[in-house]
């Protein structure tokens, strides 16, 4: 018998904490986290052709064309890295996605990742970003030592552009609309298991860990 593989999708609306546990839950399984809004943003940082595509859509909140994210996510897939399993942060965000990620690399575990939605709104308007190391921050429950600074490089801590008002409420239509169908679409697979994202991180992720074992 080979080792385990794992491929693992985390879904839930934006604000929910899925790129917390996210990095969370890869380390502890040795598998690479893969959020298509990172490589999108990495993307956009770097002024590929893509990057410049997709940046329009991301500023304003809504999805990034379906191939556009279809060829960033394939190409990282193939890295060798990812052979051995996956957690999926942020993809697939509706169903045409979930039917491409099927045909190339079916997943076996969807956590759903549960909270309010003025929670939601509290966690991405306070949410604020290492441009270096990309490290994540809160205003209100998760502030850096110095006020605007990243603990670990001391780099100017940014908003990201569609955590601002109008962007977020457009994002949070957009899962409505598009994304939260997967729900249904998972749980008739059996595939579904919800997780409450209420409380520290550190107490999402042991829910977290009782969902994958
Ligand atoms: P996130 O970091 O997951 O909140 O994603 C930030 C933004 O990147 C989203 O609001 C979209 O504009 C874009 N994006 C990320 N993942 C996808 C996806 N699977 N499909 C379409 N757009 C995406």
């Amino acid at each position: 018998m080979g080792p385990t593989v794992h491929r693992i999708v985390f879904l839930g609306p934006p604000g929910v904490g899925k790129g917390t546990q996210a990095a969370i839950l890869a380390k502890e399984l040795g598998i690479p986290h893969l959020s298509t809004g990172d490589l999108l943003r990495a993307a956009v940082a770097t002024r590929t052709p893509l990057g410049l595509e997709a940046k329009g859509h991301m500023d304003a909140g809504r999805l990034v064309p379906d191939d556009l994210v279809l060829r960033i996510l394939r190409e990282r897939l193939a890295a060798p890295d990812a052979q051995a399993g996956f957690l999926l942060d942020g993809y697939p965000r509706n169903l045409a996605q979930a039917r491409q990620l099927e045909a190339i690399a079916p997943v076996e575990t969807v956590l759903a990742f549960e909270l309010p939605a003025r929670r939601l709104i509290e966690r991405l308007s306070g949410r604020r970003v290492c441009p270096t190391c990309q490290s994540v921050y809160n205003v209100a429950s998760r502030p850096p030592k110095v006020p605007g600074r990243c603990d670990r490089d001391g780099t100017e801590l940014v908003q990201r552009p569609d955590d601002r008002p109008e962007a977020i409420s457009t994002r949070l239509s957009v899962y409505a609309e598009q994304t939260a169908p997967l729900l249904d679409h998972y749980r008739r697979a059996g595939r579904l298991q919800p997780v409450d994202a209420t409380g520290s991180p550190d107490e999402v992720a042991a829910r977290v860990r009782a969902a994958v074992r």
